[in-house]
């Protein structure tokens, strides 16, 4: 009888430890924890389109992509996914080992985003936050249903809400912010079956009502293009950001990664 109830013990305990790997297999879930007293500042970098486009703010030739990637593996960067920076702001978290400490967004979900950066996050083991408008999926030079799904499947990519029509939100009453919010939010529900914790207000523009209806609408956090690196003082839906602009400075480059 005793000698039962040790093995199934046993067996309860390697049950135990086979499911706890398979949940944390990925090597970033391994990382410990602590907390820390004071807010920390985290640095969101913000990129749109990475492609070579002279003149064109918004747009990052890949070669200098590549040099800023490049640089924060260099430089022992820990490249934060969205439920992390959760942790790291609103919780006052940090991962024990890493102190240096970067979240990397793209805005809108252009193809590029699979074609010239996917290739580059692989390659450097950087984690990216991609904020999708999602009326605009598969439709001309923008990511496609499938391109998400492969990037989303390898872990290196997370897909957050920029809103379901991309319409600066401050323009629209109360009820026409809630339905962009709520559409896009519903569709990343139903086509990668996740809970999107992040807006991404279009144009950084949002208004009184904004904070409080992504609040309802189910978000945890907000990011809008305010410079300067995030920090939970600024509220957790009013949260800055740090713009790429192309043809940067490594010195300049830098000087955004400063908490
Ligand atoms: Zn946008």
């Amino acid at each position: 009888m005793f000698k039962r109830f040790i093995l199934l013990c046993l067996a309860l305990v390697l049950v135990g430890v086979l499911l706890t790997q398979s949940v944390f297999a990925s090597p970033k879930y391994t990382t410990k924890w602590e907390k820390i007293n004071a807010p920390v500042n985290l640095p969101i970098l913000m990129y749109h389109s990475v492609e070579n486009k002279p003149g064109n703010g918004l747009c990052v030739p890949p070669e200098q992509l590549e040099q800023q990637l490049k640089y924060l593996h260099e430089q022992g960067y820990y490249t934060v996914t969205p439920a992390e920076a959760y942790k790291i702001l609103v919780q006052n978290k940090v991962p024990k080992k890493h102190k240096k400490l970067v979240m990397v967004t793209f805005d809108d979900g252009y193809e590029n985003n699979y074609t010239a950066a996917y290739p580059l996050l692989k390659k450097y083991h950087i984690h990216a936050t991609i904020g999708l408008i999602t009326s605009k999926i598969d439709t001309q030079g923008m990511l496609t249903l499938k391109q998400i799904k492969e990037m989303k499947k390898s872990k290196w990519v997370s897909f957050v809400s920029h809103t379901q029509n991309h319409q600066e939100l401050d323009r629209l009453d109360e009820a026409g912010q809630r339905e962009e919010m709520q559409a896009s939010r519903t569709w990343l529900k139903q086509n990668l079956h996740q809970k999107p914790d992040l807006l991404v207000y279009p144009v950084g523009r949002y208004n009184e009502v904004s904070p409080k209806v992504a609040k309802e609408s189910g978000y945890k956090l907000a990011l809008t293009t305010q410079p300067g690196p995030a920090n939970a003082e600024q509220g957790k839906y009013e949260l800055h950001r740090q713009r790429v602009v192309p043809d940067m400075t490594q010195e300049a480059f830098a000087k955004l990664l400063q908490p």
